[in-house]
Order: C-alpha cells, then sequence, then structure tokens
C-alpha cells in the first residue's frame, strides 16, 4: 500500500516561490491500477516523481508498505527505487545498446550474472512481445515498440510498483491502446501496482480502477471512474466534460470493479 500524506512542494526560481503541490492526500491498494489525472502544469509529474522521492516534498510523507521513504537516506533509497519501476513519455532508451542491452541495464547495475541476465532479459522480451527485436538498436523501432522495451526494462527488477509518467502521450491512438493492454495485463498477471499520470481521459477509462484528479497542485477529487465522472458540479471535472475528453459509459467502472483478478485481462471497448 502507498500512502501519499499532505504532501506540499515548492519550487523557488529566482525570487518567486511556485507551490506546485499543496497538501495532497492519497491512498494507493495494491494492486490497483490508479490514475492521475489533470490539466497541464497541474503538478501531476511532480506529484509521480515525489512518490519514488526523486522529488524530494518539503512537507509530509510517502509510506510504502510501512515504511517512510521520507525518511530514508540516499543509499537506502537507491536500493528501494529498485522495486519501482518507472516510464517516461520519452521512453529514455540509450541508443547504443540494443533492445536486449536496454533491458538488461538494471540487472548489470545489480551486478546480476551472465545467465541469470539471459534468462531474465528473454523472460521479459517475452512479456511485452519483442522476441525478435532482441539484437536491434532503438533507432530501428516504433515508439510503440521503444515503449515495450522502456516497460521491460523497467520490470526488470521484480518491480511491486510501476510509476508511469505520461507513457502513452507520444504514440497514436492505435498504440496507446495496445500499451495500455499491455499495463493491465502486467498488472494482473504480475500483480503490479500501477500508478500512472496522465491529461488525457481516454487513457484512465482504459485502465484505471482509480481516479485522483489534480488541479493547481490541489487534490480536486478522488474515486472510482464512475464517482469522478458523476461529480459533475465540480468545476474542473465540468471542464474535462466541456473538452470532450470525459465521455465514460456509467457501466465501465462497475465491469472494472467486477473484473476477475486472476488470468488475462481483457480491454474493454468503450
Ligand atoms: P504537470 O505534470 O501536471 O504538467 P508539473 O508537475 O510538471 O505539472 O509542474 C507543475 C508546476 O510546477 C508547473 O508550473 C511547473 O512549471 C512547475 N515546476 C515543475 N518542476 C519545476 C522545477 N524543477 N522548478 C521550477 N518549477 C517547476
Amino acid at each position: 500500500m502507498i500512502e501519499i500524506k499532505n504532501i506540499s512542494k515548492t519550487f523557488h526560481q529566482k525570487e518567486k516561490a511556485f507551490k506546485a503541490l499543496d497538501n495532497i492526500n492519497l491512498t494507493i491498494e495494491k494492486g490497483d491500477i490508479v490514475g492521475i489525472i489533470g490539466f497541464s502544469g497541474a503538478g501531476k509529474s511532480t506529484l509521480i516523481r515525489t512518490v519514488n522521492l526523486l522529488e524530494r516534498p518539503d512537507e509530509g510523507q510517502i509510506i510504502i508498505n510501512g515504511k517512510d521513504f521520507t525518511k530514508l537516506n540516499s543509499k537506502q533509497l537507491a536500493s528501494e527505487r529498485k522495486k519501482i519501476g518507472m516510464i517516461f513519455q520519452h521512453f529514455n532508451l540509450l541508443s547504443s545498446r540494443t533492445v536486449f542491452e536496454n533491458i538488461a541495464l538494471p540487472l548489470e547495475l545489480d551486478n546480476s550474472g551472465k545467465e541469470k541476465i539471459r534468462k531474465k532479459v528473454n523472460e521479459l522480451l517475452k512479456i511485452v512481445g519483442l522476441e525478435d527485436k532482441a539484437n536491434d538498436y532503438p533507432k530501428s523501432l516504433s515508439g510503440g515498440q521503444k515503449q515495450r522495451v522502456a516497460i521491460a526494462r523497467a520490470l526488470a527488477n521484480d518491480p511491486y510498483l510501476l510509476l508511469c509518467d505520461e507513457a502513452t502521450s507520444a504514440l497514436d491512438p492505435a498504440t496507446t491502446q495496445s500499451i495500455l493492454e499491455l499495463l493491465r495485463d502486467i498488472n494482473y498477471r504480475l500483480g503490479i501496482t500501477i500508478l500512472l499520470i496522465t491529461h488525457e481521459m481516454e487513457v484512465v477509462k482504459t485502465v484505471c480502477n482509480h481516479v485522483a484528479v489534480i488541479d493547481k497542485g490541489q487534490l480536486v477529487t478522488k474515486g472510482t471512474l464512475s464517482e469522478i465522472i458523476s461529480d459533475k458540479e465540480n468545476p474542473i471535472i465540468k471542464q474535462f466534460l466541456k473538452s470532450g475528453a470525459m465521455t465514460i459509459p456509467q457501466e465501465l467502472n462497475k465491469k472494472l470493479e467486477k473484473e476477475p483478478k486472476d488470468g488475462l485481462f481483457p480491454l474493454i471497448e468503450v
């Protein structure tokens, strides 16, 4: 379980101070897929970066599985971060390394033996559907394939949590769907909790069980998908509805809540 407790963060630039996060409280249950949605500049990236302390909050606590991350020193944090995978909008692959070598990187940094690395990377290539691309270089891959490599790399150390920072924002709609399907598959097959940030309601409605809406650094509302979109009096939700981004069938969330926890989780057509 991840508890984000009373998190605040102010950035200082020259003489100006800017409060990017203002007393955020959010609990994420194990095995959940939680989406944090908000407009550009709302504080989403800052929030997700505070979860593994890439960004240190000024106030508040990040408690993961009972451990207060804000109290850990840098060595302890480095060790904890191995169990938290992270994927980004622009994949962040190393162009000089093959697909295999990119995925192997966290294992190499962990001083794993050659045979263990070979076995693990082959297993991950299978999970992300890139068995035939092991020896290719990133420049020859499509955006979706690059993100698959990044996902495989994020899974190398068997994380319990995957943080996704606008992971599909650089992809076309069809590729976005296939990457979201992969994330859903990983969540259900490997039991990995997923926290993702996005400015797109499409993303949230495809994969998330729970949603938190943030605006101007504050948590506006949180709940299940249907709870969020039925909150039509909320001015931020209103804005999303107006932009046409929030058009979720009420049935969808009921379906999501009823889905079995084992086996492959099919994507729901909406
Ligand atoms: P989002 O991910 O929702 O687009 P961000 O968390 O990236 O929003 O940024 C929230 C606000 O904090 C923005 O106004 C941004 O300019 C500011 N901000 C983010 N990181 C920094 C930083 N390192 N220094 C100064 N301001 C920052």
